[in-house]
């Protein structure tokens, strides 16, 4: 092999092909669930558990994000929302021992199919672009292009990333807009690519609103309660992010808080799109080929 060339049969890339094998059908049938009345925490527990039962793990809680949500919302532990004539956007993640695929979809139940579609549409332009050597801000001048054709704006401080061993965001970023940040993609990078399309002006800001967690960095606590969350935290979700509905302990809230407050958790904000306009997202997984790329999270 010479010195660039990639196993692209190597086990790491098998654990993100059927990371993304059970992550294509468990999108498709959650997508399926959600209509008007149906509630959030049914479509995401029914999600998370149908990942586990196909031999994977959530990567992050599933994400149910409306009208001018854009990410971070997931519902909390005795949610009783229910859908209405709303844009719901599905974020789900699936890990196979650390290896990580990650998906978005659209479902419009607002009557803004287009809004949809521009999303959608810009992922398609962005992979067909995708090849080795390609610059990250040629694959964010795809995205812009196709959103703003459709009359749109792109969310431009919301971008792809790449996808680590037990990491949800890593190098490199891949914008949503023309912006050239002096990197390429290479044969065997794992990258996401997610297009937002808003009919706002295209910033998000965070809410106050907090139901996701990540550990940020290993530390003791003498609380009881606080100390039972930690252990569950390292063991099970190590530096993936996790929902408060996730833990089996009595007061869930109040460890958080806790752990929170001693900077051993952060939190994510519930990421608002600025005007209060509507946003549709659509994303994928892909390895970077020699010729192009195998994108993972594919429907079959
Ligand atoms: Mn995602
Ligand atoms: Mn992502």
């Amino acid at each position: 092999m010479s010195e660039t060339e990639v196993d692209l049969d190597a086990e790491k890339y098998e654990k993100h092909r059927e990371a993304g094998r059970i992550l294509a059908e468990v999108r498709d049938e959650a997508a399926e669930m959600v209509e008007v009345g149906t509630s959030h925490l049914e479509v995401a527990e029914w999600a998370e558990e149908r990942i586990r039962e196909l031999g994977g793990q959530p990567a992050f809680p599933v994400n149910i994000s409306i009208d001018e949500e854009a990410a971070h919302a997931t519902p909390s532990i005795d949610d009783d929302a229910v859908f209405g004539e709303e844009m719901v956007n599905l974020d789900i993640g699936v890990c196979i021992d650390g290896w990580l695929a990650d998906t978005a979809v659209t479902v419009d139940l607002s009557g803004n199919p287009e809004l949809a579609e521009a999303s959608e549409q810009a992922l398609e332009a962005a992979l067909d672009v995708v090849e080795p050597g390609v610059d990250t801000g040629t694959i964010g001048a795809e995205i812009e292009d196709v959103i703003k054709g459709y009359g749109f704006n792109p969310v431009v401080n919301l971008s792809g990333h790449g996808l680590g061993h037990w990491e949800q965001h890593t190098e490199p970023n891949i914008p949503n807009r023309a912006v050239s940040q002096g990197t390429t993609l290479e044969v065997g990078d794992v990258v996401a690519i997610e297009p937002f399309a808003t009919d706002g002006s295209g910033k998000v800001s965070e809410g106050a609103d907090e139901e996701i967690f990540a550990l940020e960095r290993e530390a003791s606590v003498r609380d009881r309660n606080a100390r039972q969350a930690l252990e569950q935290i390292t063991e099970e979700f190590r530096t993936l992010p996790f929902a408060t509905r996730w833990l089996d302990i009595a007061r869930p809230e109040m460890a958080l808080r806790r752990l929170k407050m001693n900077d051993i958790v952060h939190g994510y904000p519930v990421l608002k799109e600025d005007d209060g306009k509507l946003v549709s997202q659509k994303e994928h997984t892909i390895i970077v080929t020699e010729d192009g790329c195998e994108v993972t999270t594919r429907s079959r």
